[in-house]
């Protein structure tokens, strides 16, 4: 019979270089994998490339590690990294292929990984963070839920009739794209995405698919096509900013375990009656997320919002129809 108790290490703030992430137990120190996978920084060449962390120092991809027993590395992370690369290998129509929950659970391990350093980190008494996670309860309460769901990686569960996320999948031209990985999380609001070579995916965590069904159009208009890194960028801005504004936290329920189950089953509930979903959005902010997005192309908020009522948009032309954009003239 499999073991199906789930670990939280919320209970106590168990965040600590001695308890394997993923399932709690005492470990060595020295037991450890990667936030992001092995074959993902020999790929695209990332030990020694530089990241910013919440607290604004400076790391490496390859510095980024987190403690994990040898059975959860070996029976769980190992084998979904590797399944991972091989589909990541067939391009866009392999990670198309993939179980969205074992996506759900690649994208969860890095996000989760980079959210237990930055706990490691606050558990230590003589270090006085500026903006303390840990501190915050109502992050801590979203961070507990997201938790339940990614030990999917170790313990076999079931999602009723929900994906605890929203993915999306695109597809770059190559024509004017330069960069073959890119990587980009917003802790706070969940939001997350990742660039293998020609494929970029971006995910919101913890939404129950809500933001990919409020996308559904626009997401059905990039299928099949090639998008410039620009018109990349402005999906970015539009899912992230609605991770933003997203405001409910969905609560997950197990069902009850009889003596020979399996597996977990869980169901999920949220509640849209005393909250809104989506906070109102507010152009304005949307401008002002588009135009970090389009940073690497110096568009300013003032042109992005030269027609108030239509935000400038790469991605749609005036009849809110995909427009094809092969190369960018500014
Ligand atoms: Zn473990």
């Amino acid at each position: 019979m499999s073991d199906l108790t789930l670990y939280d290490p919320f209970e106590r703030m168990q965040f600590t270089e001695t308890n394997c992430f993923l399932c709690g137990t005492a470990i060595s120190p020295a037991l450890r994998t990667p936030v992001f996978g092995e074959w993902l920084q020999q790929k695209y060449n990332l030990k020694e490339k530089e990241l910013l962390l919440l607290d604004k120092s400076v790391a490496t991809f390859g510095d980024l590690t987190i403690p994990c027993c040898a059975l959860c590395q070996t029976h769980y992370i190992l084998p979904l990294e590797a399944e991972v690369e091989q589909a990541a290998a067939q391009g866009i129509a392999g990670l198309k292929g993939l179980e969205e929950q074992k996506l759900f659970q690649w994208v969860g391990k890095m996000y989760y990984g980079t959210l237990v350093t930055e706990l490691i980190k606050e558990m230590n008494p003589f270090m006085e963070p500026q903006y303390a996670v840990s501190e915050d309860p109502k992050m801590l309460g979203r961070f507990g839920s997201f938790f339940q769901v990614l030990q999917s990686l170790r313990v076999p569960m079931v999602f009723s009739d929900f994906i605890p996320c929203s993915l999306f999948l695109l597809e770059v031209n190559a024509l004017e794209d330069e960069l073959p990985f890119e990587y980009q999380d917003e802790l706070t609001s969940m939001a997350f995405s990742i660039k293998l070579g020609s494929v970029v995916m971006v995910c919101t965590l913890l939404d129950n698919g809500i933001i990919r069904r409020a996308m559904a159009k626009l997401y059905a208009l990039t299928s099949g096509q090639q998008l410039h890194p620009i018109q990349v960028a402005e999906f970015k801005a539009r899912v992230f900013y609605a991770a933003y504004i997203f405001n409910v936290v969905p609560e997950y329920f197990i069902r009850p375990v009889k003596p020979d189950d399996d597996r977990l089953v869980l169901d999920t509930l949220i509640d849209d009656i005393r909250n809104e979903i989506f906070n109102p959005w507010d152009m304005k902010a949307y401008a002002h997320m588009l135009e970090e997005m389009l940073k690497p192309w110096d568009i300013r908020e003032q042109e992005i919002l030269r027609n108030p009522a239509m935000p400038l948009s790469f991605l749609l032309d005036d009849k809110n129809q995909f427009q094809v954009l092969e190369r960018f003239h500014k």
